[in-house]
């Protein structure tokens, strides 16, 4: 199995356009300190051929511009492409407007929940998905299914007590299910090794921690240090377990969660550009890296 982080920023990306906090101002700068990185993104692959993608960014075609193995290959033709789908874990912004950016008439294949397939055809902007038959497939992720991707891997659907997209007013939330509107996947090869992406946890339960047991890698929510982060910085914005964002620090929050889960490889990403441990000088990175985590960046690289 073969992975790549295309991104491992959350929504807004390292630097944002209009933010001014130590990171972005660092990652701006000249100093190789703290490394730019671009909204949350992920590939995978089982046969190292084709790739599926999970989410799709807003920053998507740099993304798939950077790397060759997602180049198109004239062999194939004038219209070619090694993605062969995507599975999308929320209808978050940072998740679904890469999509816009795959609207030029080839085939993909969409897996979502059924409230996310239905937030995306409510909105006439993903029609242009649909203008050629069979032009987006779109395939449901039910709870707890599993679905055999065409990579050779096969990913299941873990149900997390997420929160509905901020844009969605009471009436669309009415006919969603919330219990729809967040997942995480599991990765499974041929060879028996596992995978869990979670790039947004609100949650830790009993019943995840003995899935990430069975797993080898865990690629999971650093979107924010402390539950504060930005209410400090700006003071009437949402604490992160508002947005749905399970703090990394805190007596409930996944550094404590996972400690149990060493050895296994266990990757912060979808980290938002005020979180402490993006600077390698911080107290808060030394924190997470002496624990054995790990804090992704844009081109990492897992094969396994
Ligand atoms: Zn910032």
């Amino acid at each position: 199995m073969w992975l790549q982080v295309l991104g491992a920023a959350a929504g807004g990306g390292l630097p944002q356009w209009n933010c001014s906090c130590s990171n972005c101002l660092l990652a701006r700068s000249s100093s190789s300190r703290v490394s730019p990185r671009s909204q949350s993104q992920l590939a995978v692959s089982g046969d190292g051929v084709s790739w599926y993608l999970i989410n799709a960014s807003p920053d998507l075609r740099d993304q798939l511009s950077r790397s060759s193995q997602f180049h198109p290959d004239s062999t194939h033709g004038l219209r070619h492409t090694p993605v062969a789908g995507i599975l999308l874990t929320s209808a978050d912004l940072d998740h679904i407007l890469g999509l816009l950016l795959m609207r030029e008439f080839t085939s993909v294949s969409i897996f979502a929940t059924a409230s996310v397939h239905k937030v995306l055809e409510s909105n006439p902007f993903f029609s242009m998905l649909d203008r050629l038959p069979g032009q987006s497939r779109r395939q449901t992720l039910a709870h707890g299914s599993t679905v055999t991707l065409g990579c050779g891997l096969q990913a299941t659907m873990i149900e997390l007590p997420g929160n509905f997209p901020a844009y969605l007013d009471d009436q669309a939330r009415s006919s969603l299910l919330r219990s729809e509107m967040t997942i995480g996947l599991v990765f499974a090869s041929g060879a028996g090794k596992r995978v869990a992406y979670l790039p947004a946890l609100p949650a830790i339960t009993p019943g995840l921690l003995s899935t990430l047991e069975s797993c080898d890698v865990i690629l999971v929510d650093g979107t924010f240090w402390s539950d504060d982060e930005l209410q400090r910085l700006q003071p009437g914005t949402p604490t992160a377990t508002q947005m749905g964002h399970l703090p990394i620090d805190g007596a409930t929050g996944s550094l404590r969660g996972f400690a149990g889960l060493a050895p296994r490889r266990r990757i912060y990403t979808h980290i938002n550009n005020t979180n402490p441990i993006l600077d390698p000088h911080s107290v808060e990175h030394r924190t997470v890296t002496d624990l054995g985590f790990e804090i992704a960046c844009d081109g990492m690289e897992i094969e396994l």
